[in-house]
């Protein structure tokens, strides 16, 4: 099989003791490897960060920091940790970093218990806009707990509306603004942001959850700065493992610390934090600045090909990895498309849609451009997406079997 790769001989004495997870497992990582993931979020680690997540300092706990533990025999622990947080520091040019959020919501969460009281005013991105669930959504502790005031973006640009954002902000005087959003291709004017902040006495929270990839490649402003905290994934465009990150100003470095444990987290997941060494390691390398230009260069190469497939770009087109369509021109919604396109063996997420009717579809280029393909194949994608959209059993069937035959020349994890 042309997948194994990946932690192969783990793979083998689990296939030995428990077949029906194996089977799983290996389906898993066959659907990776024969379908499109061009889902904005999601990207295919090194097989060095899955040996890492795979080590046995999973079995580690060491609730705390480094040097100051609840628990004995962490020196190993110790070091992955100050490694990590080292090269998070250095490379994103912050006083302080912490690696210990299990995700990217528990990261804005953390960030949220260091420099809030429940009842605060936070100004953020309107969900219907591009904001995360963390952003005010009522489902989510954020709308529970705080008083979350919306901004949205221009619907003649599909930008950020400044103006909105500092009149909101002179009038309601948040304790916070929130910058940072799930589906805008452009990235944020931090220092727009940080200046209407300054005026009314806000904290300013970058939300960089999809472009801190981008920022470590040195493709993407660095909010790091301008902002007196940020919140990150490390498993989008970054490449790492599943998680969070936290990077702030010196002088938050102990509120944040003790925002994520004891307040909102308990042990931290060791191996995890190893891997997003790792992935970080990686992520400073000249060969990862590549990486990252060359996501923007895919993405744009590929949303300037769905424009001419007759899609409706959000603000036209990208900056970022991430790409933001309605497929109304063409008759469909987003849902409908995403079906249609999942038939085919093409993998992304429906999107709200600030100004359109229905929903769009938001894809991104991290993992394609992580499997080798280049400027040819997002143009292939994108002449792929309009067979498969027709919905036609005979078309659907000849798309799937070219995706199959396009990926089969990139497996991610080697042949
Ligand atoms: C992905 C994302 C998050 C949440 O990350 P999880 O790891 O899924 O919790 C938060 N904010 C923004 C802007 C995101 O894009």
């Amino acid at each position: 099989m042309a997948v194994s790769a990946p932690a192969g001989e783990g793979l083998d004495v689990l296939r030995r003791q428990d077949p029906q997870i194996a089977d799983v497992l290996s389906g898993e990582a066959r659907r990776q490897a024969e379908t499109l993931q061009l889902i904005a979020a999601e990207n295919f680690t090194s097989p060095a960060v899955l040996a890492a997540l795979a080590s046995p300092l999973a079995n580690k706990y060491a609730e705390g920091y480094p040097g100051a533990r609840h628990h004995g025999g962490c020196a190993y622990a110790d070091a992955a940790e100050r490694i990590a947080v080292e090269r998070a520091t250095a490379l994103f040019g912050a006083d302080h970093a912490n690696l210990q959020p299990h995700s990217g919501s528990a990261a804005v969460l953390a960030a949220y218990a260091a420099l809030l009281r429940p009842g605060d005013t936070v100004l953020a991105m309107g969900l219907d806009q591009g904001g995360h669930l963390t952003h005010g959504s009522p489902a989510n502790f954020s709308g529970r707990w705080f008083d979350f005031v919306p901004y949205g973006t221009d619907p003649a640009t599909g930008l950020i509306d400044y103006e909105q954002v500092a009149a909101l902000a002179r009038h309601h005087r948040p304790k916070a603004i929130v910058c940072g959003s799930i589906s805008s291709p452009r990235h944020p004017d931090y220092a727009l942001f940080r200046a209407i902040a300054d005026e009314v006495g806000a904290y300013l929270i970058a939300d960089a959850a999809h472009p801190i990839g981008l920022v470590a490649g040195g493709a993407a402003p660095n909010p790091v700065p301008y902002a007196d905290v940020v919140c990150a994934t490390t498993h989008k465009v970054l490449r790492g493992p599943r998680g969070g990150m936290l990077l702030c100003t010196a002088e938050l470095a102990d509120r944040i610390d003790r925002a994520v444990f004891p307040f909102t987290q308990g042990g931290a997941q060791m191996h995890t934090i190893a891997a997003k060494a790792v992935a970080l390691g990686e992520a400073s390398t000249p060969a990862f600045t590549g990486y990252a230009h060359r996501v923007v260069e895919h993405a744009r190469v590929l949303a300037a090909a769905l424009s001419a497939e007759g899609f409706a770009l959000t603000t036209g087109g990208t900056d970022t990895h991430l790409i933001t369509a309605d497929p109304a021109p063409l008759g469909l919604d987003g849902r409908s498309a995403r079906a249609r396109l999942a038939a085919a063996g093409m993998v992304l997420d429906t999107c709200a849609l600030p100004h359109g009717t229905g929903r769009g579809i938001r894809l991104g280029t991290a993992a394609v451009t992580t499997q080798g393909m280049g400027a040819p194949e997002m143009a292939g994608i994108a002449a792929l997406f309009t067979v498969a959209l027709r919905g036609e059993r005979e078309a659907t069937a000849r798309a799937r079997a070219e995706v199959r035959e396009l990926t089969s020349g990139f497996p991610p994890y080697g042949g």
